[in-house]
């Protein structure tokens, strides 16, 4: 059966979702990104790993039919559809300390870091030093000279992506509240994530400044 969740602007989401589910996450009005991370139910050290994927599939550009791999290099998800074809394996969530230092910008509770970390909370996962998520949707444009630049993203409204679980997994998406940049649009929206589950899904929607009573914690490794 399908359950559908509305991931509103600037705000964390969270949900238990079980192997075999497929994922749609939707791009309601276009050009949002979604920071999404993933950790294995039975052992939350085990986690979604962009650079681990880039490294198994050599290549910064993960397309349909490839498969998103975890720290220990174990499929976590697959990509099975793909209306856009360009998303991000490559940057850090969004975070305050990035907001100065790139913007000049106070702001301290609008950004994907403290949004996953508060949607993750909501399964017991304690907040890591900093996510590095998969970014659905984001324009990430490498240059020969090594220059990296964030465009517009290609994501038009309505545009999706479809993700397989391929083990059980708390996972947590962050509709990514930067408004400072082009690589979101200048503006925060909606995302909605559709699961298709025999299973009655559990989640929660969050807002950043919840991560504020976390915690912190080292992170081990990346
Ligand atoms: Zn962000």
């Amino acid at each position: 059966m399908k359950q559908t969740f509305t991931i509103p602007a600037k705000h964390g989401f969270s949900a238990r979702v079980y192997k075999g589910n497929l994922l749609r996450l939707i791009d309601v009005e276009g050009e949002q990104i979604g920071d999404f991370v993933a950790y294995n139910v039975q052992d939350t050290e085990e986690r979604l790993d962009p650079i681990a994927t880039r490294d198994a599939l050599e290549t910064t550009q993960i397309r349909k039919g490839q498969v998103i791999y975890s720290n220990k290099y174990v499929p976590m998800l697959t990509l099975v559809e793909d209306t856009v074809e360009k998303h991000d394996l490559l940057s850090p969530a969004c975070r305050p300390e990035m907001y100065k230092l790139l913007y000049e910008k106070d702001i301290p509770y609008e950004n994907c870091y403290m949004n996953l970390s508060a949607a993750l909370a909501k399964f017991g996962i304690e907040k890591p030093g900093q996510h590095y998520p998969f970014n659905i949707f984001m324009n990430t444009v490498l240059h020969e000279d090594g220059s990296v630049e964030f465009k517009r993203p290609k994501s038009k409204a309505g545009d999706y992506v479809v993700l397989r679980a391929e083990m059980d997994l708390f996972i947590a998406i962050s509709a990514c509240p930067n408004e400072q940049s082009m690589g979101n649009g200048c503006h925060s929206t909606d995302l909605c994530l559709e699961i298709d589950a025999e299973q009655s899904i559990t989640s929660y929607v969050v807002s950043g400044k919840e991560a504020d009573e976390l915690e912190p914690r080292l992170v081990r490794g990346g």
